[in-house]
């Protein structure tokens, strides 16, 4: 599983030897991403601040021998042969069918398998001749770090590389987005996928969910400050549909403030509609709340992205710690969990701010720290958290320390 000592290229390229009984022709990597800030920003047109993390999946990669598709999970110790990469179908039906074109939606190989079609549509070559392929990652499956789109990357940027296909990180990334939406039937937004393709050392990614434009921000470098990423190891079965409601009430908000996107409303605009305003016409309570979550963020990001290129850390600590405070009281998904780890966090001198990162209701905080704080953190933290929380047997908080990486590339 992720997590092992043993680096994810290690094991790829093992894998590939010990299953298809020679080297590979070539190697690629694409990281997991944490979120610095900007929560449930993005399918309300807002904004993200994405950094990569030092955690990636590890693709390796060679024409097939026999014009099928092979391909291995090393993480999952799971393999499947594919056929023709262009004839390749989505199929939501639970039940596994006789015809291996038709690839079932969310399966492992629904993510891998989505990249190569997309591109396949595209590279006759890549279609007609096949290829296999070992995955390997140390990006922790479905904790919220985005290994799914750290996996689409690797693979499109590994096939890609190997056709001699040239594609610009934006295109590769909306293309792996469309592989997730069809084909691991995942709504999901830009931002994974754009970080995992154009991410770079000491950088986070501005990116404004609207328009899709993005943007690097340059922050101090690892000497000054590092993030630190707090696994809670928890997942709370509400989630999801917590999810869809808050989105139907950022829109029901919309239509009472009159606007397309919480993108467009300002604090004065929401004053005005406030619970209990004649004319215009009022918000509920949680409504109001919601969006003034989402506006208020929105500004925070731009804010935190301004303090990062001024190197003003306490800034952006500031701003992290009031978007968690947003993210707990005004748009209600935290859970006891993150609260206790970002609450540990900010009491340990150094710590310029920390906050829960992703959807919620479980999964990741952050926090931002001197090099020294992030060492402590790494040590105290886990062991202070389990005195609060009963976790699922066998498992313990997932502490470790991280800088902004380098977005995918081939790598051998
Ligand atoms: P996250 O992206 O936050 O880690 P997701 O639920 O979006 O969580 O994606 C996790 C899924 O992606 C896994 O359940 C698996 O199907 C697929 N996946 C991710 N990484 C790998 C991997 N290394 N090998 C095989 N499948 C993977
Ligand atoms: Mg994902």
């Amino acid at each position: 599983m992720p997590f092992t000592d043993q680096p994810p290229l290690d094991r790829a390229r093992a894998a590939f030897l010990a299953h298809f009984a020679r080297p590979p022709r070539l190697v690629a990597a694409a990281p997991g991403r944490v979120n610095l800030i900007g929560e449930h920003t993005d399918y309300n047109d807002g904004f993200v601040l994405p950094i990569a993390i030092d955690r990636r999946t590890v693709v390796c990669i060679d024409w097939s021998l026999d014009s099928t598709t092979h391909i291995h999970a090393a993480d999952l110790n799971a393999s499947v042969d594919l056929p023709a990469l262009n004839s390749l179908r989505p199929d939501p039906s639970l039940s596994l069918d006789a015809d291996a074109a038709r690839i079932r939606t969310g399966s492992w190989v629904s993510y891998a398998a989505g990249v190569l079609a997309n591109l396949a549509a595209a590279l006759p070559t890549l279609a007609a001749r096949g290829v296999d392929l070992t995955i390997a990652s140390s990006v922790p499956l479905g904790s919220g770090l985005s290994s799914s789109a750290s996996l689409e990357v690797a693979v499109a940027t590994a096939a890609a590389a190997l056709v001699g296909a040239s594609i610009s990180p934006r295109d590769l990334a909306a293309l792996c987005r469309d592989a997730e939406h069809r084909f691991a039937g995942v709504p999901c937004g830009i931002m994974d996928q754009y970080i995992a393709a154009m991410g770079r050392h000491d950088h986070a990614l501005l990116i404004a969910c609207r328009t899709q434009a993005a943007e690097l921000v340059a922050m101090p470098g690892a000497d000054r400050a590092e993030v630190v990423v707090m696994d809670s190891r928890v997942k709370h079965a509400l989630a999801s549909g917590q999810y869809a409601e808050r989105r139907d009430t950022c829109r029901a908000a919309c239509r009472v403030m009159g606007i397309d996107s919480l993108r467009d409303a300002s604090p004065e605009l929401l004053a005005l509609h406030a619970p209990g305003a004649r004319s215009p016409a009022a918000l509920s309570p949680v409504e109001h709340a919601r969006a003034r979550h989402i506006i208020s963020e929105n500004a925070r990001t731009l804010a935190a992205a301004q303090a990062l290129r001024a190197g003003d850390l306490e800034e952006v600590g500031r701003l992290m710690l009031a978007s968690h405070s947003s993210l707990r009281d005004d748009y209600q998904v935290s859970c006891p969990e993150l609260d206790t780890l970002v609450d540990l966090a900010a009491q340990v001198p150094g710590v310029f701010g920390a906050r829960m990162t992703g959807g919620g209701f479980g999964g990741c905080a952050i926090a931002l720290a001197t090099p020294d704080a992030a060492e402590r953190l790494a040590r105290d933290i886990p062991a202070a958290y389990r005195a609060r929380h009963t976790l699922p047997r066998g498992t313990d908080a997932r502490v470790f320390v991280t800088t902004a990486c380098d977005g995918a590339r081939v790598i051998a």
